[in-house]
């Protein structure tokens, strides 16, 4: 292998001492102490390659190891360095020590490629400090304005736009943070899965063709509250019992698909509330991701479909509000072709998969060639502080990366 496992090791490990909460997991917020440990010790590590780090306007960090054609469009690799509070040691820096790691392998190797491999360590992706997830990615595709910066306040009610300015940034600059995607041939990430899929199957790497569509639904179904002793059964409006009716049925409208959606009723409240009092109102949530969109839209039609025949049949009300919908995001064929060269050429089993999850190779996608690639999580855990990836497996990630990336810098 091009890759150093004790390099990866040694990244994760010292990335994972920059932290708030060095008892309970890693949480490292963007735009604090942590963060600033974190990133003063990537730029010694860039310094050490003899590249001069850089930082844009919306406090995004990069390298650029140049190419022997600097005009030519950079190769961009690399993921986020925030967590969420109480996470683990791999959700976002294993994509950057990826790209820590490709950049010592290339310049150290002396092999020569035509396109600059430019690294990439992200701020705020998972929203843990300003609720503002996928900034870093968002920033840099020019969506952000100084307004939302303004707006974006942390728990103690310090906005972005200050916490950039105590950072030695310019939150007024936010717009110059956006890339041109012409600068850009391909935007390539690596992250844990987050999902028990590739252990359970044994597969070493997942290659991600699409980040699912989400649609998130509220909705209040209104009988009427009545006495729970004196009202009997058949003269009830029972909004709870409508409800776990259209419940039950959710897992079967979402296995009906067959094409992996999945739905969640994540939230349910009920008024009155008390133990004897019918329930005159239930509300909950419902979270359906697919790869396709019409997936999304079929399983909101039934739930819909569901509830209008439960109305017709007693003096139930019921309203349904979307919440958010996300398309869902194709990734680039050019990129997941080359990704899939790579892990056939070093014997890397891999398996085509979805994301579940938004990442910043998402937003990322929406503007340049882009390519995710999963690693294994232990027992699918992630967002806590047993969220473990086995070094010897997060190397194979990076290394398919590498040679992926050694690839298309020839190729231009
Ligand atoms: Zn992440």
């Amino acid at each position: 292998m091009l890759t150093n496992l004790e390099r990866i090791q040694s990244d994760i490990e010292a990335l994972s001492n920059f932290n708030a909460t060095r008892e309970n997991g890693l949480t490292r917020f963007s735009l604090t102490e942590a963060d600033r440990g974190a990133r003063e010790y990537l730029k010694g590590e860039l310094n050490k390659l003899g590249i001069i780090p850089y930082e844009d306007a919306a406090g995004n960090l990069f390298g650029r190891l140049e190419g022997t054609e600097p005009t030519l469009p950079v190769i961009m690799i690399g993921s986020h360095f925030d967590s969420v509070k109480n996470g683990g040691n791999f959700d976002g820096p294993a994509g950057v020590v990826m790209g820590l790691e490709i950049l010592r392998v290339i310049s150290e190797s002396e092999i020569e490629l035509k396109n600059t491999v430019e690294f990439a360590a992200l701020i705020e992706e998972e929203g843990g400090r300003f609720g503002a997830g996928l900034y870093g990615s968002r920033a840099m595709t020019g969506v952000v304005t100084y307004e939302e910066l303004m707006t974006n306040k942390d728990s103690h009610g310090i906005s972005m736009s200050d916490a950039l300015s105590a950072f030695g940034f310019d939150p007024k600059r936010i717009e110059e943070a956006k890339r041109n995607p012409e600068d850009i041939k391909a935007f390539i990430e690596l992250h844990i899965e987050q999902g028990p899929v590739l252990e359970q199957e044994a597969i070493e790497v997942g290659i991600v063709k699409e980040v699912v569509g989400i649609r998130q639904l509220s909705v209040k179904i209104v009988g009427r509250p009545d006495h729970a002793g004196t009202t009997p059964m058949h003269l009830r409006c029972d909004a709870l019992q409508a409800a776990a009716e259209v419940i039950a049925k959710i897992p079967q409208f979402a296995n009906a698909t067959n094409d992996g959606t999945v739905a969640t009723v994540g939230v349910l409240n009920i008024k009155p509330c008390a133990a004897n009092i019918v329930p005159g109102v239930a509300e909950f949530t419902v979270d359906i991701r697919s790869k396709n969109a019409l997936s999304v839209e079929g399983v909101h039609h039934k739930i819909e479909s569901q509830l209008k025949a439960l109305s017709e049949r007693g003096q139930l009300q019921f309203e349904i509000e979307t919440l958010l919908t996300v398309k869902p995001t194709r990734l680039a064929e050019s990129v997941e072709k080359a990704l899939r060269e790579s892990s056939e050429k070093l014997g890397i089993s891999y398996k085509e998969m979805s994301s579940g999850a938004g990442h910043d190779a998402m937003i990322m996608a929406s503007v340049v060639d882009t390519g995710l690639i999963f690693v294994p999580s232990k027992e699918g855990r992630s967002h806590c502080k047993e969220e473990w990836t086995d070094y010897d497996a997060l190397q194979k990630g990076i290394e398919v990366i590498c040679h992926t990336v050694i690839a298309l810098g020839r190729s231009s």
